[in-house]
């Protein structure tokens, strides 16, 4: 979405006082005090590894530890359908940056459910969709594979499939409970030493110039040298507190959750029309697909068709006894694509919001933390800055 005139003046009238003002590390002090905004996914995984490598971090979110989107996600962790090609690499990282985490902070704390994902299409222009993907995944070395409906069953034996036209297999992807992951990396973050703060509302900044010097918080002022906004769909609102437009779109996800049932499903189910997952506690987690969903309606009818709607193709979800509906907003940027990093017109400002940020949080947190703390401007971000929407 293009800028008018006062917004281009705004956030880049402002560029020659930001080199005038650079950013502390560029004056020969790396920002030591940061504030991440924002305690979803994305600020925890920035705090945690800002906090790992000795950053003075405060961690302040209104609400609660994933209070957003991330605890409305589906949390499947791939890569082998996102382009353009850096795209990719980025979500391929990001699932990478999983195994380092369940390294670091112990597999029996994160628990990451590695099981791997199958998918097939029913119809013969979507399964041709479905194999040509396949092989364009596997060109650029993903482990996603062809393969035939008795495979299928071996794979998941709770399965009645219906009519395969084609079906894959990827044994490199996983899905995480993302709740429980944003409150361990909370709980890492605070063992390095971060100040993980809730309920604290930031409500504007106190500047230096282009810089901003104190984060409003209540009464309350928090001094800092750098601040990153991870608010989720609520990035525009800050941004604007800064004169910074962030142009994003609104798209609803609904979820139907179980109670917690017997183990039926130990990977993730990409069926037509249905996905589903089981979290290690036997809570079963079921929604139409990827996109955005056409409806917002959260009653326990809605959750009866969506249980209903997977349950063709696991018979024994009719057993399951349907918890809860939820109603999460996808953190969409207007072309789709992740806004992460400077601005150049507020230098110690960074910020973070995207959609697959599940996916992508290890390595957003940990590329963000290279990006503040060394001065480097990393190759694999460079398509996300907040420049591109000014024409
Ligand atoms: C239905 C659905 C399905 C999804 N499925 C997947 C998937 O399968 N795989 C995947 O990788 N991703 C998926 N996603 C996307 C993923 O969940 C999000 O990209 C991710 O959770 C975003 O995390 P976040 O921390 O940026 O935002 P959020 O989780 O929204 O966190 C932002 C936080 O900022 C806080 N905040 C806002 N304003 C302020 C303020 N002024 N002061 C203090 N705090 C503030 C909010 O309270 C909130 O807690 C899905 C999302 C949805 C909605």
């Amino acid at each position: 979405m293009p800028m008018n005139r006062r917004e281009f003046v705004l956030t880049w009238g402002l560029t020659a006082a930001a080199l005038a003002v650079r950013p502390a590390r560029l004056s020969g002090r790396a920002p030591r005090r940061i504030a991440v905004v924002g305690g979803g996914i994305m600020g925890a995984s920035i705090a945690y590894h800002l906090a790992k490598r000795g950053a003075e971090v405060h961690l302040l979110e209104k609400r609660g530890p994933a209070a957003g989107a991330t605890a409305n996600s589906f949390a499947w962790i791939n890569a082998g359908s996102k382009r353009p090609r850096g795209y990719y690499e980025l979500n391929h990282l990001g699932m990478a940056g999983w195994r380092r985490l369940q390294h670091e902070l112990g597999p029996s704390r994160l628990v990451v459910q590695w099981g791997g994902t199958v998918q097939w299409q029913s119809e013969p222009e979507r399964a041709e969709a479905l194999r040509r993907g396949v092989i364009a995944q596997q060109a650029w070395g993903y482990s996603s594979r062809l393969v035939d409906v008795t495979e299928l069953r071996r794979l998941v034996p709770a399965l009645e499939p219906g009519p395969v036209a084609a079906a894959s297999f990827c044994d490199e992807e996983a899905t995480v409970d993302p709740v429980a992951a944003t409150k361990l990396l909370l709980e890492a973050a605070a063992s390095h030493g971060a100040v993980i703060r809730h309920p604290a509302t930031v409500s504007g900044f106190d500047m230096n110039g282009a810089n901003v010097r104190g984060v409003r918080v209540g009464g309350e002022v928090v001094g800092v040298d750098a601040v990153v906004l991870a608010t989720g769909v609520e990035l525009p609102a800050l941004g604007a507190m800064l004169g910074l437009t962030v142009p994003m779109q609104d798209s609803p996800g609904l979820l139907a959750h179980t109670r917690p049932h017997g183990r039926l499903l130990e990977r993730v189910i990409v069926a037509p029309g249905a996905t589903l997952k089981q979290l290690p506690n036997g809570e079963i987690v079921t929604g139409v697909d990827f996109g955005g969903s056409p409806s917002q309606d959260t009653s326990p009818a809605m959750g009866q068709r969506l249980l209903e709607g997977a349950g063709r193709f696991v018979p024994r979800l009719k057993e399951a006894t349907l918890d809860r509906v939820t109603l999460g907003w996808r953190v969409l940027p207007a072309d789709g694509q992740p806004i992460i990093g400077r601005v150049p017109s507020r230098p110690n400002v960074y910020l973070a919001a995207m959609h697959s940020g599940i996916t992508l949080s290890p390595a957003v947190g940990q590329l963000a933390a290279i990006e503040l703390l060394d001065e480097v401007q990393v190759d694999l971000l460079g398509p996300y800055r907040l420049t591109r929407f000014v024409k």
